[in-house]
């Protein structure tokens, strides 16, 4: 089966779906704010099939599972079993997705996780990491119990990289990442320790600068370090060769010069990427937002009643791309934001 990709106002097509399996999270990291209950009318996983069968007849040919926390949830499991099945078959529309990836912070994947995962059709596997100092990684992820608490957290998180890599994730074929929000002033000396730590282990580390996602974090700008700043701060220790952004990508790339592996940088509050993206974010309840800093989404729940056809689902769901025309991040200075904005955890960041 063949699709056509749909392309919006500024000429981005779509590609990429973000599916929220939850708005929930076992951790509690301040610059995120996740909820500690769902919201109300969490999609099923039917629900959740059809809307990514629906994706990928628009064009979506990379899907990312995220959350919240989306190993927390026992629904992830049948719904990696029903793709998993449907790319198998040719004629399904799930054929078109060439690629199936999900974050999480680590802290409950284990051996058995990692295998069922791999088993189930999952390709790439970021965990998110934003320390390796006990004290640091307490302060990030919101633990109450201090550096011991987060020392706790290292050791559960580097063992999912461990149970990852043995379920077959190849850092070395970019299935396998580490992801770190910095923030200035709060985590920035712990740069070149968690840089250390992927090069250790042959990971590719994506620094990701501190966004103005939400209204609960208390986001300002002095708490951005930029992107250049951190490269410039790694570059001195190990120096690095830029290799540019592929379009429709988030990451920066940079290649250690002396053959320790590659870095990215996301630089979405400095170096904007408005222009070529491709993502679509869809809710744990069924809520479309074409972008992270948007104020509000556009609620699919409606196209998901059984009386509604895959195709009138499908062009409910092409509307929404075909009207987008939102470049918030390039905008930011130059237009208000508005003042009420989804908060990262529930979006799937
Ligand atoms: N719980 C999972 C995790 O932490 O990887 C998946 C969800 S989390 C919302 C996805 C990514 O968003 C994580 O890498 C997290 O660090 C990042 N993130 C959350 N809030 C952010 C913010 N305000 N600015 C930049 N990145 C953020
Ligand atoms: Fe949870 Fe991920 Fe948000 Fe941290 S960033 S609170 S781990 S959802």
């Amino acid at each position: 089966m063949k699709s056509s990709a749909v392309s919006d106002r500024l000429g981005r097509q779509l590609g990429v779906l973000r599916l929220s399996l939850t708005a929930r999270c076992n951790l509690a990291c301040p610059y995120c704010c996740p909820e500690s209950v769902e919201p109300q009318g969490l999609l099923s996983t039917q629900d959740q099939l059809r809307l990514i069968h629906a994706g990928c007849r628009l064009g979506v040919h990379t899907l990312r599972l995220t959350g919240g926390e989306p190993l927390l949830t026992e629904r992830l499991w049948p719904l990696l079993e029903a793709l998993s099945a449907g790319r198998k078959k040719l004629s399904d529309p799930l054929a078109q997705l060439k690629d199936i990836a999900i974050t999480t912070n680590g802290s409950l994947l284990d051996d058995e996780k990692a295998r069922r995962l791999r088993a189930s059709g999952v390709d790439r596997i970021t965990i998110s990491l934003d320390a390796v100092d006990g004290g640091s990684i307490a302060r990030m992820a919101g633990l109450r119990r201090g550096a011991g608490a987060g020392f706790d957290l290292l050791n559960k998180v580097l063992a999912g990289v461990d149970a990852a890599r043995t379920a077959g994730y190849d850092p070395a074929l970019g299935a396998l990442k580490l992801n770190a929000v910095i923030q200035r002033g709060k985590n920035d000396d712990q740069l070149i320790p968690l840089a250390r730590l992927a090069r250790q282990k042959g990971l590719e580390l994506r620094l990701i600068e501190y966004m103005d996602v939400g209204n609960s974090n208390g986001w300002c700008r002095d708490q951005v370090m930029p992107a250049s700043e951190m490269i410039q701060i790694l570059n001195d220790q190990w120096p690095l060769q830029s290799s540019g952004r592929p379009l429709g990508g988030t990451s920066r790339q940079w290649a250690y010069k002396d053959g320790g592996g590659i870095i990215g940088t996301i630089a979405s509050i400095t170096e904007p990427f408005c222009s070529d993206c491709n993502r679509l974010r869809i809710t744990a309840d069924g809520k479309a937002f074409t972008c992270l800093f948007a104020s509000e989404g556009v609620d699919l729940r409606d196209g998901l009643r059984q009386d509604v056809s895959d195709l009138g689902l499908e062009t409910m769901m092409a509307r929404v791309w075909l009207g987008r025309s939102d470049r918030f991040s390039e905008e930011r200075g130059t237009r208000p934001l508005a003042n009420q904005h989804a908060e990262m955890a529930y979006l799937g960041g």
